[in-house]
């Protein structure tokens, strides 16, 4: 090793408060007795300690309550998702009526699609990214399909320029310049999941409604990671998963964001269901919907309190923490993993993520510069060594130290574990 990260990187957990949060989560166990070094939060969040005893709680409320928990546990389940409500917003940078806690990704996708992509004969196409992830490309093409389009023309997917990993947002400018007048929907993700690269969101709404069209973000990868405003990009509508930053756990519910001018009165159309309609007179069992005036309007179903408790957990370690301190954790956590790997490691990878902190995340991806097999069977090795990391075709390495419960001590480690096995397979 060409620096002494690990020195480095133990002052720098030490002179950072955050530090402390990690004890607030379950590691898990690595080889030799030691813990793992976990940079997997981008797929799967780890488990707050808490979360054990919020869902504990519930089925003690259910054993004592029967149905009358319903509004007798010590958080009534009729209304057990508004207690994620606010501290949602705070991390999305919204106000509390524009979100809501629902659903998986995917289904709250097509929910918003059906509301905010409103096909016309002239006006039908959607903007994504190319290579985006597959739900969100599989859910996009069926709604052209449905609405009788077809992808091969109403597709326009923006590609990174030849040779280069991340795609310039001034090229999403231009092809809108361009094709504006037939683009109904503008789908955009925070942070693209595979290179890792972050977005300017309001950039991004602004140029969208600066043609007509309907912009939304699918932010997966953004949602508790970057320190978004939601409300002040004035998007449309965003969409996003929990189980990833959010520490949510394994298909934990979503979550929606509709923007205030369509949340409180919105004439289009809307896949409805009961937990959308006017509380006050929900179980008046009444035939015709009226809209609750909030994101809520769009939930279908009673909520899942069991799925939703250890969602809670960490959305309140979230509201402890502050979204913008854990960013500027994550700024230093981030840079210190990539200057230790431009460093050490440099000539044997091609780091893919954008090396401005504005334009990135937690995440880190890496592309080895070797055979793929030899570059797979190096991952198996980091994997052996207790570094958690993933792979994705091709031969692409992502890494996300994670402020809440990561260090830059776990940042050292992958390093060194990294060139280790680097060297042996060579
Ligand atoms: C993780 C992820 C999903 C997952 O979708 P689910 O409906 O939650 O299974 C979808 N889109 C993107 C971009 C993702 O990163």
């Amino acid at each position: 090793m060409k620096e002494d990260w690990m020195r480095l990187a133990q002052g720098r957990d030490k002179a950072d408060p955050l530090t402390a949060f990690g004890e607030r989560f379950e590691h898990p166990p690595g080889p030799g007795g030691r813990t793992a070094t976990y940079l997997c939060g981008h797929s799967l969040g780890l488990l707050p300690r808490a979360a054990r005893t919020l869902v504990e709680e519930e089925f003690d409320d259910w054993s004592q309550y029967g149905v009358e928990a319903h509004t007798r546990a010590r958080r009534p389940w009729v209304s057990y998702h508004e207690q994620l409500t606010p501290l949602l917003a705070r991390v999305v940078g919204a106000r509390e009526d524009e979100v809501v806690a629902m659903n998986s990704l995917t289904t709250n996708l097509h929910l918003m699609m059906v509301s905010f992509y409103r096909p016309t004969p002239e006006r039908h196409a959607i903007v994504i990214e190319k290579g985006a992830f597959p739900s969100d490309r599989y859910a996009v093409v069926s709604q052209l399909e449905y609405h009788g389009y077809d992808a091969e023309d109403a597709l326009i997917e923006i590609a990174p320029r030849e040779g280069q990993s991340c795609v310039r947002t001034e090229d999403i400018e231009t092809v809108l310049a361009r094709e504006g007048e037939r683009v109904a929907l503008v789908l955009w993700p925070g942070v693209q999941y595979l290179s890792g690269q972050a977005f300017d969101l309001a950039r991004i709404a602004g140029a969208g409604h600066g043609v007509g069209a309907m912009v939304g973000f699918d932010l997966a990868h953004a949602v508790g990671n970057l320190a978004l405003q939601l409300h002040d990009s004035e998007a449309d509508f965003a969409v996003w998963c929990s189980y990833k930053y959010l520490n949510g756990g394994p298909g934990a519910p979503g979550g929606c964001f509709v923007h205030q001018r369509h949340a409180h009165e919105f004439s289009g159309p809307r896949f409805a269901g009961w937990w959308g309609h006017d509380k006050a007179e929900r179980f008046a069992m009444e035939p015709d919907f009226v809209p609750i005036p909030s994101a809520e309007a769009w939930q279908l179903s009673n909520p899942p309190v069991f799925a939703l408790a250890p969602l809670l957990a960490s959305l309140r370690i979230f509201d402890e923490a502050g979204m913008s301190a854990l960013r500027q954790r994550a700024e230093s956590l981030t840079g210190t993993l990539y200057d230790a790997l431009a460093v050490e490691l440099g000539d044997a990878i091609e780091i893919l993520t954008p090396e401005a902190p504005a334009e990135r995340g937690c995440q880190l991806s890496i592309r080895v510069l070797r055979e793929r097999d030899t570059a797979r069977a190096l991952f198996n090795e980091l994997t052996a060594s207790g570094v958690i990391a993933d792979w994705r075709e091709p031969g692409i390495i992502r890494f996300a130290p994670v402020p809440l419960y990561n260090t830059h001590a776990d940042c050292a480690r992958a390093v060194t574990a990294l060139r280790e096995a680097l060297y042996d397979a060579d």
